[in-house]
């Protein structure tokens, strides 16, 4: 049986990060991944290939400020294609340099030191001394009404060559999470006729309220339907029936296309159950050492279920090669309040730490302050005059946490998030001296308007 010191089940961000620090530190690492490619669904179907479809489409809106403008939606695909392509070789040639190894095939755990893959080429075992890292990730929950098989999931949009290269007049998303109104916002500027049907009484009903309610009013046009769970979808001819609603009050659109967006759920790898490793459907079980109820089976990214980002991925990733460097023993932990998330809608929202509705469960009394974004030059060069940045502290003005919605989003709120985790006040964030004209100059104008 072949022996190496670290096994990852999975490619992606949850893995490849460990993979490469602990080669570096002298570990021997072998990679198994259904792929037989570095870099996950993150490249494959998710966060890559949408955000190149969403910037595309979000520097045609700016354009517009000047003129008709209009793109054909199969160059933007092709735009895309060549983005995944271009950085899956960059991964080869970063695998290649770190003489690192992706086995294809799919990765059974057999004992807490043994990995089984399967693969064409039949099975094969082989053995950890130091640690396994289940980073196998997630994938598109499909709910079980009549008619699901019939609605694209993201893969059909973003994956390479995908089946989407045009289109439809209109469109039903299923789901009002943030795939559901990424993708909404972006088709609606391209004039497709979008229904976001969502069963909850809100959409984006994990976070802040305050703060979803004031990025709704600066979306493209949208029809926005809450309370209507999907009872079933139906075709016909070249049409769909998406219909939807409680008891008593059922309704019926009728469309070109359905999207299904109702989340994701962990993938697991075959033989956790056998072994004892703690889970629920939510994902596997772990301290912020990364690590499971096996001190030397950690399982990072979207497989535990804590924060299913790549960047939150990868610094879990991190943290788990930290801790098998130090022979599992834990000298790292992951801070989950200290991770960054946007909302890649036409605007962004992008948020990080504690914002009001949380402070106020946990009984944290908090001050605020702000930035008006229609003050920013930035914004004013960019024709999007409208947003805010909102920073939020404990009473002894330690930050907390904070919003940005508008020009940059996604980008500004990185130094607040560095500010929550490095635990820095708003006096720091006052005295930096941000480049101008960049929306960055908002933080410390915020900043000083309480300090
Ligand atoms: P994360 O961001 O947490 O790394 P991803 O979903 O991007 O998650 O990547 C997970 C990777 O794990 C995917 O490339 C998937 O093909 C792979 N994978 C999932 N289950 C297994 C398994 N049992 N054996 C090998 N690879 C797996």
């Amino acid at each position: 049986m072949e022996e190496y010191d670290v096994i990852t089940i999975g490619a992606g961000g949850a893995a490849y990060p460990a993979a490469f620090r602990l080669k570096r530190s002298g570990f021997s690492v072998l990679m198994i991944d259904k792929k037989g490619v570095m870099s996950g669904n993150c490249l494959a179907e998710g966060c890559v290939p949408s955000k190149a479809v969403i910037e595309t489409v979000h520097n045609l809106a700016k354009m517009r400020h000047f003129g008709d403008y209009s793109i054909d939606y199969s160059k933007i695909v092709d735009h895309k294609d060549s983005v995944q392509n271009i950085r899956y070789e960059q991964h080869d040639q970063e695998l290649k340099e770190a003489g690192l190894k992706i086995i294809k095939g799919t990765a059974r755990i057999i004992d807490d030191n043994t990995v089984e893959v399967s693969s064409d080429t039949g099975t094969s075992r082989y053995r950890s001394s130091s640690a396994i890292i289940i980073a196998s990730g997630s994938e598109t929950f499909v709910p079980k009404i009549p008619g699901a098989e019939l609605a694209w999931t993201s893969a059909d949009l973003y994956s390479l060559k995908p089946k989407v290269k045009k289109l439809p007049k209109s469109i039903a998303i299923i789901g009002g999470g943030y795939i559901g109104m990424e993708t909404a916002s972006f088709m609606s500027i391209l004039g497709v006729k979008v229904t976001v049907i969502e069963m909850l009484d809100r959409v984006m009903s994990t976070m802040d309220e305050a703060m979803v309610d004031k990025l709704l009013p600066l979306l493209p046009k949208m029809d926005i339907r809450t309370a209507s769970p999907v009872q079933s979808i139906e075709r016909n001819g070249s049409m769909y029936h998406v219909n939807f609603g409680k008891e008593g009050e059922k309704e019926s659109i009728e469309v070109e296309a359905v999207l299904m967006a109702v989340g994701r759920v962990p993938v697991f790898p075959e033989g956790i159950d056998d072994l004892g490793i703690e889970h629920d459907r939510h994902g596997i079980k772990v301290n912020m050492a990364m690590q499971t109820n096996i001190k030397n089976i950690y399982a990072t990214g979207d497989v535990n279920g804590i924060t299913p980002l790549f960047h939150a991925a990868k610094r879990q990733s991190l943290v788990a090669a930290n801790n098998i460097m130090a022979n599992n023993v834990p000298i790292d932990y992951f801070d989950p309040l200290s991770v960054p998330f946007t909302v890649y809608t036409i605007p962004q929202m992008a948020y990080v730490g504690i914002l009001p509705s949380q402070a106020r469960k946990m009984g944290i009394e908090y001050l605020e302050t702000d930035y008006q974004i229609e003050k920013d030059a930035l914004a004013q060069i960019n024709n999007e005059m409208f947003g805010e940045i909102r920073i939020f502290t404990d009473k002894r003005m330690k930050v907390i946490g904070g919003y940005v919605i508008g020009n940059d989003a996604g980008n500004v709120i990185n130094e607040i998030a560095l500010a929550v985790s490095k635990g820095l006040s708003l006096r720091d964030l006052a005295e930096m001296a941000h480049q101008h004209p960049m929306t960055f100059e908002g933080i410390d104008s915020a900043a000083r308007k309480l300090y």
